[in-house]
């Protein structure tokens, strides 16, 4: 009979006191616990379960309040519960915990149903319950058991420490029925910092992060339970946040791992609470669970850190690095290992056995020896020696050739066995490939620079890149116009000849071929796929034939071109196994062709400056003065007569400023007017007098202007300029010296013929005396001018015999004294014992006149004039002295020139023709005599004449 039918029937049973008897009956036979209560809650009856089931005296329950029993944290529950009731509605099923005598709580299940009386005035509640404890316990228990099922599972499937703390916080709620709670870690500063909560502010977690109720090395920290913050005696501030917050009873359940503390569970209520050993058990639970979990994610993600940062090394690092086993299994490869030994990728590389991946390459030593597999570093690691060695290796299937640098070591298990051996390979192909066109690029420049045969040097540099740089290399060189293949090289030297009999049969002048190509453009070409344009290069198709047998594969065409001038250009080509050209050879190649350019070019410089040096050389041997100037104004070449001219080396003037070399130089420059062209004819010379070292010079300079400069070319006038001077002053002297004598025999003559005029004896024989003395003069200046001119025509034979010095002397004197004026006193001092003189005793007298005559008229204010005859050594010496004008030093050699006189203008009133030195030096000279003057140029000369003692 369910509660509700037992009141409808009650509230319309008959008999009530039999009725009521056996409720009583039936009540105190049932375990259940049966309570009525009045309107107010107060305990009408009390069946006796309460007693048997809770310990209480019957008659203490009845009158007692039902609140009194109910536990305080159902009390609201209950109290709702008991109101619905009253207001007529029956609740099915409400558990709830009765506080038993013994002060503990057991959890029944109670239903409310109202009753009323049978006027439906006095209202009661009955309320049956049945003890549910076990039921509850058990339940718990498999709450419990759930509980940590779940977060073993949770930490098994855990990815991360966050998603399983949030789990276990959500677990740790449910199990527990917890307000609100969360887990607290330390720190690396060991600070207790929030870690996952549920149901706390932010300022809350601010407040309370920090606070723990232990020291971090705390060996066994216990729980801590407060049933109320009240009495737990928090810091005034920790207590404040902890009720703002709305939070009464809390407990900390320490998170332990091998009796380390990591951090705190925190569990909350908004009621103060009692904290059950239940409670504190699943959390410990929990948290130890949690606690390992959190050591073993550290652990693994610090490990994974660790790996991951030693992968990323290992991946990023350049150098290959490879670990192999005792048995010389490879175990780990990084991603350059994978590179440098030419794999697609790590699997596959360890995927491959050991004989295989080695029979990929040809493993050659530093030198291209072949080297054993025995050698390797890796396998003498493994033998317990470390090593490092360079190692050249070839691939096999593309013919690529690779250099690394392998350093092995072995690692030893901790019984000192060689366990693996780690190879570190540095891929060293860039650095050598760099370092070996370096050393190709300069051997070729060297090649280049070393002679200026040019053709020789470019087919030597064919030789040196085959087969270092290509397998094939071909020099195409300009002749008068015509491309000429100058030299081939081929990888197979029977090609070689091949290949330059093709040329010469089939020249690369189809527009297609890539040579032509590069003449054309002016640009490098690179051709990847020489057999892919074999049709389109070719002649015909004997041609696209041949070019398919010499199997080029790739290709490069440089034209040479220096200074905007095509020279030819240089053909490499690949040929297999070689691995066909890349980027970098191509760049090498144009290198190299710019150099072979420069070489040419300099050598054709060369040439040319060969060509010019040997006119430079001509124009030394040319009488005219040639230089040059160029647009700079710098003088470029300087000849001998310019040498001679200018009185400056060519050293000292070449590279120098024209005007630094020629004083004058800016006064004259404008008045040459240079021809345009060499060719444009000859224009006439303009003649200036320049200041050379303080003496003018007379040049008559012409100019032709040329793309570099200007040529002067000139001729010295001066000496000719003198000559002439000297002529026309010869002849308006001889002239003057001529019409003298004639006007005094002249007018000599006109006297004596004269009627009108008696003459005494003595008259006429003075008139006489003066013609006789003035036709002397005459006839004197007259056989100067014959001798002179006898001389100048080779007429002049000389006899030389064995004369009498002295008395030739006196002869001479006697003649002459005759002649002189007064004023003048003639000497002569010739010893009598002296040795006859080897000479024409007339060209000698003639010399001897002429000094003493000279000696006399450049003695106008008188004196002695002395002829003194000596012997010295095995010589003749005969010496004229004056006391007369003498002989300006700067003069004295000058005097001796034909038509020479020192005063042209006879200032001084001394005529003559400025022949009679002149042909004393003639004459002495062809007498194998000599003759010089010695004066200080202010008061008397002396003339000596020296010739041979007659034998
Ligand atoms: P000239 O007919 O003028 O005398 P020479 O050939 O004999 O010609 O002499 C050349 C010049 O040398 C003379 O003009 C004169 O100036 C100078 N000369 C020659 N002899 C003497 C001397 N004894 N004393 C001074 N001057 C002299």
């Amino acid at each position: 009979m369910s509660k509700a039918e037992y009141a409808s029937q009650s509230a319309a049973g008959d008999d009530l006191v039999s009725l009521v008897r056996f409720q009583e009956l039936a009540l105190e036979r049932s375990h259940d616990l049966i309570t009525v209560t009045d309107s107010t809650g107060r305990i009408v009856y009390a069946s006796p379960s309460w007693q048997t089931r809770l310990g209480w005296d019957l008659d203490l329950v009845v009158g007692t309040p039902s609140t009194e029993f109910v536990h305080p944290d159902e009390m609201k529950t209950a109290v709702h519960a008991f109101l619905a009731v009253t207001a007529g509605q029956s609740i099915e099923s409400a558990p709830a915990r009765v506080r038993a005598a013994d002060g503990g709580w057991v959890t029944f299940d109670f239903s409310l149903a109202p009753l009323s009386d049978s006027v439906g005035r006095e209202v009661y509640v009955v309320a049956s319950a049945r003890d549910i404890t076990e039921r509850e316990a058990l339940r718990e228990r498999v709450q419990e058991i759930n509980a940590l099922y779940r977060v073993a599972d949770a930490v098994a499937r855990a990815t991360s420490l966050t998603t399983l703390f949030e789990e276990s916080i959500d677990m740790l709620v449910d199990a527990t029925g917890v307000d609100r709670a969360a887990a607290l870690l330390y720190d690396e500063a060991d600070v207790m910092r929030f870690q996952t909560w549920r149901g706390l502010s932010d300022g809350y977690r601010v407040a309370a992060e920090g606070h723990s109720p232990w020291t971090p090395d705390a060996t066994s920290p216990q729980p801590l339970l407060v049933q109320d913050v009240a009495d737990a005696g928090f810091a005034a501030e920790l207590e404040e946040a902890i009720r703002a917050e709305g939070i009464v009873a809390l407990a900390f359940i320490p998170l332990l791992h091998d009796g380390n503390l990591l951090g705190t569970f925190m569990l909350y209520r908004d009621a103060p609470h009692a904290w059950s050993e239940r409670e504190v058990r699943l959390s410990q639970s929990i948290a130890s669970h949690l606690a390992s979990a959190t050591v073993r994610a550290r652990a693994r993600e610090a490990l994974r850190e660790s790996r991951v940062q030693l992968e990323t090394i290992m991946r990023t690092v350049d150098e290959g690095i490879v670990v192999q086993t005792s048995g010389g299994r490879l175990v780990y490869a990084n991603d350059a290992a994978v590179r440098a030994i030419g794999f697609g990728s790590t699997d596959e590389l360890l995927a491959s056995e050991r004989g295989q991946t080695l029979s990929r390459f040809e493993l050659l030593d530093e030198d291209g020896r072949p080297l054993q597999t025995d050698d390797l570093p890796g396998r003498l690691a493994l033998a317990g020696e470390t090593s490092e060695r360079t190692i050249r290796y070839r691939v096999k299937e593309t013919g690529e050739e690779r250099w690394s640098v392998v350093r092995a070591n072995p690692v030893y298990d901790a019984d000192g066995r060689v366990t693996m051996a780690v190879s570190v390979i540095r891929d060293i192909t860039g650095t050598r490939t760099a370092a070996e066109r370096q050393s190709f690029l300069t051997r070729g420049s060297e090649l280049l620079n070393e002679t200026l045969a040019i053709q020789q040097t470019l087919a030597a540099l064919a030789e040196l890149a085959v087969p270092a740089f290509a397998g094939h290399v071909t020099v195409d060189l300009y002749e008068d116009g015509v491309l000429r293949c100058v030299g081939a090289r081929h990888l197979d030297p029977a090609k070689s000849q091949v290949m330059l009999e093709l040329r010469e049969k089939y020249p690369p002048t189809v527009e297609a071929h890539p040579v032509q190509r590069a003449i054309r453009t002016s640009e490098p070409q690179f051709v990847p796929d020489v057999q892919a344009e074999a049709v389109a290069m070719a002649h015909d198709e004997r041609h696209a034939q041949a070019i398919r047998e010499l199997g080029n594969t790739s290709g490069i065409v440089v034209p040479l071109i220096a200074r905007g001038r095509t020279f030819g250009a240089l053909t490499f080509g690949t040929v297999p196994p070689q691995p066909p050209f890349t980027e970098s050879d191509f760049a090498l190649a144009i290198e190299l062709g710019r150099r072979a350019a420069i070489a040419l070019d300099n050598a054709l410089l060369y040439g040319e400056a060969e060509a010019r040096a040997h006119a430079a050389e001509a124009l030394e041997f040319v009488d005219d003065g040639v230089f040059l100037v160029d647009g700079d104004g710098l003088i470029r070449l300087w000849n001998a007569a310019a040498v001679k001219t200018f009185r400056v080396k060519a050293t000292k003037a070449v590279g120098k400023q024209v005007e630094e070399v020629i004083r004058d130089w800016p006064a004259i420059v404008d008045r040459i007017t240079p021809a345009a062209e060499p060719t444009a004819g000859l224009r006439s010379p303009e003649t200036f007098p320049l200041v050379v070292k303080g003496v003018e010079r007379w040049l008559s300079i012409s100019a032709v202007r040329f793309p570099g400069g200007t040529v002067y070319a000139f001729r010295d006038l001066t000496e000719e300029r003198a000559v002439e001077q000297l002529k026309s002053d010869f002849v308006s002297t001889v002239s003057h010296e001529l019409r003298t004598p004639l006007a005094a025999i002249y007018g000599a003559a006109l006297t004596l013929q004269r009627d009108d005029v008696r003459l005494e004896e003595s008259q006429r024989t003075g008139l006489l005396d003066v013609i006789s003395s003035e036709a002397d003069r005459l006839a004197r200046i007259v056989n100067d001018i014959l001798w002179a001119s006898r001389l100048d025509s080779g007429q002049m034979g000389v006899a030389i015999e064995s004369c009498d010095a002295a008395r030739l002397a006196r002869q001479v004197v006697d003649a002459l004294r005759h002649h002189a004026p007064t004023t003048v006193e003639l000497r002569v001092d010739a010893g009598d014992e002296l040795p006859p003189v080897a000479a024409d005793p007339d060209k000698l007298r003639q010399v001897l006149t002429n000094l003493v005559d000279n000696a006399v008229k450049y003695s106008p204010d008188g004196g002695t004039v002395n002829l003194t005859v000596q012997p010295a050594a095995n010589r003749i010496r005969f010496r004229v002295d004056d006391e007369g004008l003498g002989v300006p030093p700067a003069e004295q050699s000058r005097i001796f020139e034909k038509f020479f006189r020192l005063d042209p203008q006879l200032t001084r009133g001394v005529g003559g023709t400025g022949l009679g030195l002149y042909i004393c030096r003639e004459l002495v000279q062809r007498m194998h005599g000599r003759i010089w003057v010695a004066s200080d140029g202010r008061r008397g000369s002396t003339f000596t004449v020296e010739l041979p003692i007659a034998e």
